[in-house]
């Protein structure tokens, strides 16, 4: 996936102490790829790589103490940039009834994704909404559209056989103003491909409901054809913004860095599922983090550079070079842990580690837990923190005893320092110290 790949070319970045314009180079050319893999647009590729690779290779990141970081930063940034940087809001500042029409290929979600904004303007703006169907060529949509209605309580313009689209439109129209709606949402019918008699119907509906915000829905796991649609869309219909559908499942992420560039819109929400509360706004960065593959790993290094002491991280390098990662460095990493948020924040932001988090997991270790693993290597002597080895089944006991935990809490803090040593080995290995490696020390 692009995921992989880019995590592949990133942790070999991240792990060079220093980087020359070749190393940028061939790092480039794999990105190249891997985007191209991904289905992202050819245009959009060039221009992405050509921007990052220029400032990639600028003088002050090369000559930096941690090039291969800075790096990394930069194509998250750029990502960023290109899935539109900010989170985009719906923008209903008109008279109401603000129209919002929904456009998109048949199957693209139109209907669902027209429930669950309708959901969401219900519930979490209270406003009053009316939805209508404009789709007269699928057999039973209109119905489809009122079950949903009844499911999240939301009003369904009655259905009236045999008219047309823009004669639906016009009818909700009114019915919206006559009833003090403050929001119209038309779901239009689709196809299967683009062909022209949609767009004319498109534009016509469009003409006569004036929507404030035009919204395409897109299935995300289409790839290329996904950029295409977007495309003949943006050129025939005033859009105002794009929805990313399927956004729960394995999308490859390529449509989401097209879609901003080839249609100029923001995307401004993510479908993450078939309920009808499976809506998110779409956030660049953390769709920009899962594309590179890395969770959240830029904002994590930042987090942690601010909080953890740069001689201490140096020492816990030293410790840890030396293979002398003991019980006393697993305590300071743990309370560490605490004060950056807990497990739950770190889960899934640490490439490399997620063995470690497994075996944490599978240990138990919930930040309630945490209190406990503290309590019990606080009941240990200063030695048997040192040298772990020495715990026999004796001392096991009164560690649980003066910790309040039992035998098996004890075993679970000495299982859990040997998986994490061994995880920080690799990490080390990959020569991850000096960066991502620093939040372990
Ligand atoms: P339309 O033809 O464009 O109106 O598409 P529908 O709204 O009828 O959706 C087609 C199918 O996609 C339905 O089975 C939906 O449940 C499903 N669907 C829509 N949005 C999502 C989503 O974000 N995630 C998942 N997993 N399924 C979705
Ligand atoms: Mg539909």
């Amino acid at each position: 996936s692009l995921s992989n790949r880019l995590g592949d070319v990133f942790g070999k970045l991240r792990g060079r102490g220093a980087l020359t314009e070749a190393d940028v180079r061939a790092a480039m050319r794999e990105v190249r790829i891997a985007l191209l893999e991904a289905d992202v647009a050819l245009p959009v590729v060039r221009s992405f790589v050509d921007q990052v690779t220029e400032l990639a290779i600028g003088q002050n990141v090369l000559r930096s103490v941690t090039p291969g970081q800075q790096v990394v930063k930069i194509v998250s940034d750029a990502l960023t940039e290109m899935l539109g940087s900010e989170t985009a809001e719906l923008d209903l500042n008109v008279a109401p009834p603000a129209v919002i029409m929904m456009v998109g290929l048949q199957g693209s979600g139109k209907t669902t994704t027209t429930a669950k904004i309708a959901k969401r303007l219900k519930d979490k703006e209270r406003k009053k909404v009316l939805m209508a169907s404009l789709d007269v060529n699928r057999p039973a949509a209109q119905e489809q559209l009122a079950v949903l209605g009844t499911q999240i309580d939301v009003a369904t313009l009655p259905i009236v056989a045999g008219q047309q689209p823009t004669e639906i439109a016009n009818r909700a129209l009114q019915a919206a103003k006559l009833q003090g709606y403050d929001v119209l949402m038309l779901d239009t019918a689709g196809r299967l491909h683009v062909d022209q008699q949609l767009m004319d119907e498109m534009q016509a509906v469009s003409r006569a409901a004036n929507p404030a915000e035009t919204l395409l829905v897109v299935d995300s796991l289409t790839g290329q054809d996904a950029v295409q649609v977007a495309q003949r869309f943006t050129e025939q219909v005033p859009l105002t913004g794009v929805v990313l559908t399927r956004m729960d499942g394995d999308a490859r992420g390529g449509a989401a860095l097209s879609m901003r560039a080839v249609t100029g819109k923001p995307i401004k929400f993510a479908g993450t599922g078939e309920k009808l509360d499976g809506l998110e706004l779409f956030q660049p960065s953390r769709i920009a983090g899962r594309i590179l593959g890395m969770g959240d790993v830029v904002s994590l290094v930042e987090r942690a550079a601010e909080m953890i002491q740069a001689d201490e991280a140096e020492a816990m390098a030293k410790k840890m070079a030396k293979g002398q990662f003991d019980l006393d460095d697993l305590r300071s990493q743990l309370n560490q842990m605490r004060r950056m948020g807990g497990l739950g924040a770190l889960a899934g932001m640490i490439p490399g580690l997620k063995k470690a988090q497994a075996a944490m997991a599978q240990s138990g270790a919930d930040d309630k837990v945490l209190v406990h693993m503290d309590a019990i290597m606080g009941s240990m002597t200063r030695k048997e923190r040192a040298k772990p080895e020495i715990i026999n089944a004796k001392r096991k006991i009164r560690i649980a005893n003066g910790s309040g935990t039992t035998v098996q809490q004890v075993n679970k803090v000495l299982k859990m320092h040997q998986e994490m040593s061994t995880a920080m080995k690799k990490i080390r290995k990959m020569g991850g110290l000096k960066g991502l490696g620093a939040l372990f020390g």
